[in-house]
């Protein structure tokens, strides 16, 4: 192993602290594979439910009418996350889009969206118009507002009772940390939240941006009462293999409003074409329970080496995960860049090109972000990004093995060494 590692551009000390890591982590390592071994019976169960069979993976054009494979898939994520019906579509052409489609479905003029869990997700705050932006719901004359979190990153029930008023009609909780610092809320943390609110405004409409948390838990947060769930085929459950494409999961009213607002009124569901994507669809999917444990570990891996090298960690090591991302605080954009650098040349594309920041649309700082991936922006594949502002944290995500996850924590450390900026322990 040192001689291939060394090959590799990583030291004798650079793999033998990650040798060290693992052996430390491996009671965490065992948990995340019972979880995995659970989510892979979900989806296999769900599949032979719904007799999935051969001629699901047969392409479908034009109108795409009576598309058995798009249909059946549809119901193999409704069967999975336990909901009346579900949207998933190449058409959606990612996270942001199914929520956005899921925004607009749901609310009207005079409307008004809620957050609970302080500021969304970067790409949202066009959508909704935090920021200017041209077709915002904003421009549509729907309003927004949002509730912070507690100093101890709990929920504000007070707050948030105060602004459920009647003009409230959906709102967003969004379960992973985006690119905040704040805690990811587990499903059961969800739940609570969705029970509280419910018990306020039954008719509201709870909406959660499940964005990076599919199958890291048993449970998905529409186990505990979601309106609707949401999120991206090029994370978790597109297992790496998606090359596009979105999920809406929910209740049958829910998911009949979004396909009206994704295709047309009066068409809904019953058109959109799978040009030929659904082998790719169903195998991602499957393989999506064991891919996420790929990536959970190596977030892990990576919390344990940052913290023995001194950066603090969101989430910490020793904590509990409810979604794939792990933030490292490295204070510098020259850490930042060296970090990406590192997990760049990991890659098994584009292994030889450097990171540099640039201004990404939708995003308000320029982004530097490292991946090298064979699904392009696909961040269930192995891949770090962050805005360059204080605190200067580096998110990273991903890993379709933890062998390559590894091998690119160890890589980014190897290039925060050979910088200067980090020290590696004595040995
Ligand atoms: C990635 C992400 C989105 C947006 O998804 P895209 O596919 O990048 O548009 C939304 N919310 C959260 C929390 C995310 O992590």
């Amino acid at each position: 192993m040192y001689r291939i590692y060394s090959e590799a551009g990583l030291s004798d000390d650079v793999v033998r602290l990650g040798e060290a890591a693992e052996e430390a982590l491996a009671d965490r390592f065992r948990e995340i594979d019972r979880t995995a071994e659970y989510n892979q019976m979900k989806v296999l169960l769900a599949m032979q439910k719904n007799r999935v069979s051969e001629a699901c993976f047969a392409p479908s054009t034009g109108y795409g009418y009576n598309d058995l494979g798009r249909d059946t898939l549809e119901r193999v994520y409704a069967d999975t996350f336990h909901t009346e019906a579900a949207l998933v579509r190449p058409q959606l052409a990612c996270g942001t889009h199914a929520l956005a489609v899921a925004l607009f479905a749901m609310v009207r003029p005079g409307d008004t969206v809620l957050s609970p869990v302080g500021r969304p997700y970067d790409t949202l705050e066009e959508v909704i118009g935090i920021r200017e932006s041209s077709g915002s719901l904003k421009e549509w004359g729907v309003g927004y507002k949002q509730v912070e979190l507690l100093p101890d990153g709990g929920f504000d029930y007070d707050a948030i009772r105060e602004a459920l008023t009647a003009d409230v009609k959906l709102v967003e909780i969004q379960r992973s940390k985006g690119y905040l610092p704040r805690k990811t809320f587990s499903p059961a943390e969800i739940g609570a939240l969705i029970r509280f609110i419910k018990g306020i405004r039954p008719d509201v409409c709870c909406m959660v941006d499940n964005c990076y948390g599919e199958f890291v838990c048993r449970e998905e947060p529409s186990d505990f009462g979601a309106d609707l769930v949401v999120g991206s085929l090029i994370k978790n459950p597109g297992g790496g293999l998606a090359p596009a494409g979105g999920y809406i999961c929910g209740t049958k009213a829910c998911v009949d409003a979004c396909a009206y607002r994704l295709t047309a009124p009066g068409l809904g569901q019953e058109v959109g074409a799978n040009f030929g994507l659904m082998p790719s669809l169903y195998q991602g999917f499957f393989l999506a329970p064991t891919v996420t444990a790929s990536a959970l570990k190596t977030a892990l891996f990576a919390a344990y080496i940052y913290e023995k090298l001194g950066f603090p960690t969101v989430p910490p090591c020793e904590e509990p995960r409810y979604d794939i991302i792990q933030a490292v605080v490295l204070g510098s954009g020259e850490a930042m860049l060296a970090f990406a650098k590192g997990i760049q040349a990991a890659a098994p594309v584009d292994s030889y090109v450097t990171p540099l920041p640039w201004d990404m649309p939708g995003y308000e700082d320029p982004v530097v972000m490292a991946a090298g991936a064979f699904v392009s922006g696909s961040s269930i594949e192995l891949s770090a990004d962050g805005p360059m502002r204080a605190p200067y944290a580096i998110y990273f995500q991903g890993g379709l093995t933890w062998f390559h996850g590894k091998y690119g924590i160890l890589k980014s450390v190897q290039s925060l060494s050979d910088a200067g900026i980090a020290e590696l322990p004595r040995t």
